[in-house]
């Protein structure tokens, strides 16, 4: 979290609210935020936002001539708008951008972690977006759902950026629930049925995931940002399809919510952590 919808619905806001104003100046505020050096930030200064783009789960901000800026949150980053520009270092702050306008955007991080990051890219660079696979809605992902006999877990699938951009663990979750399948399965012993309603199920939850982000106003501040999930982080609440308590599997780290009776045919996953430790 946050994920391309969250993403995508903050840039077009971020656009809104910004298109057309200069970067006044910027104020570094955490030690690792920033993570390349040349071109510096300076050579933004005086430059008038373009447009505001997502790529993946970056911001992508244009500035013209291809000089840009990206964004990105991790797990608990969050953007603050403030009008007029605050003076404030709130703790997990990363970097305040000052525009044009008495407007300015606050990059902070709840938590401990310190994985938000921003990037300066010059002509031709393309930073940290060399390593994505292709955007979650594209054909080309489409296209690979339906013909790859990879062996991994699909919920693994679903999350690794090289292979597609823009999912994480919240609309993993809920596009294996709409899909019926289990996060267990993979795609080499799939159907062409269960790759269809996968397809079908990544490109609605997608698109509804990006309507329910687009009634937010201003940045995205909440601490919470789960209340748009179908089953993600709802273990033990009823399956909205069958009534089924929600259970949740550990694995690879994270939680995995899921519905026995929809998804894996009544059987509770095992849980290889507790499981390592019976044997
Ligand atoms: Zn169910």
């Amino acid at each position: 979290m946050p994920e391309a919808p969250q993403m995508q619905a903050l840039a077009e806001r971020l656009e809104a609210w910004l298109d057309g104003a200069t970067l006044e100046g910027y104020t570094a505020l955490g030690f690792s935020g920033l993570k390349t050096y040349d071109p510096p930030p300076d050579a933004l200064v005086g430059r008038e936002l373009r447009g505001v783009g997502r790529q993946a789960k970056y911001l992508v901000l244009d500035f013209g001539d291809d000089m840009r800026m990206l964004i990105h949150l991790s797990q608990a980053g969050r953007m603050d708008f403030e009008n007029p520009p605050k003076q404030t270092k709130p703790k997990g702050a990363v970097v305040r951008l000052k525009f044009s306008g008495e407007r300015a955007v606050l990059v902070r991080e709840h938590g401990t972690e310190r994985k938000a990051g921003w990037w300066v890219l010059g002509p031709g660079e393309v930073g940290p977006l060399e390593k994505l696979g292709p955007e979650a809605m594209s054909d080309e992902f489409a296209e690979w759902l339906r013909t790859s006999t990879d062996g991994r877990r699909v919920h693994t699938i679903l999350r690794d950026q090289r292979t597609v951009s823009g999912v994480g663990r919240g609309y993993a979750d809920d596009i294996l629930h709409r899909a019926k399948l289990s996060p267990y399965a993979s795609l080499k012993s799939m159907s062409t049925d269960e790759r269809e309603r996968l397809v079908a199920a990544l490109h609605e939850v997608l698109a509804e995931g990006l309507e329910r982000e687009r009634a937010r106003e201003g940045g995205l501040s909440q601490n919470k940002l789960g209340e748009h999930f179908t089953v993600h982080g709802k273990r033990g609440v009823p399956c909205p399809d069958c009534g089924t308590d929600l259970q949740r599997v550990s694995y690879e780290s994270h939680e995995v919510v899921y519905c026995p009776t929809c998804q894996t045919g009544g059987k509770v996953l095992a849980d290889r952590r507790l499981s390592r430790l019976v044997k």
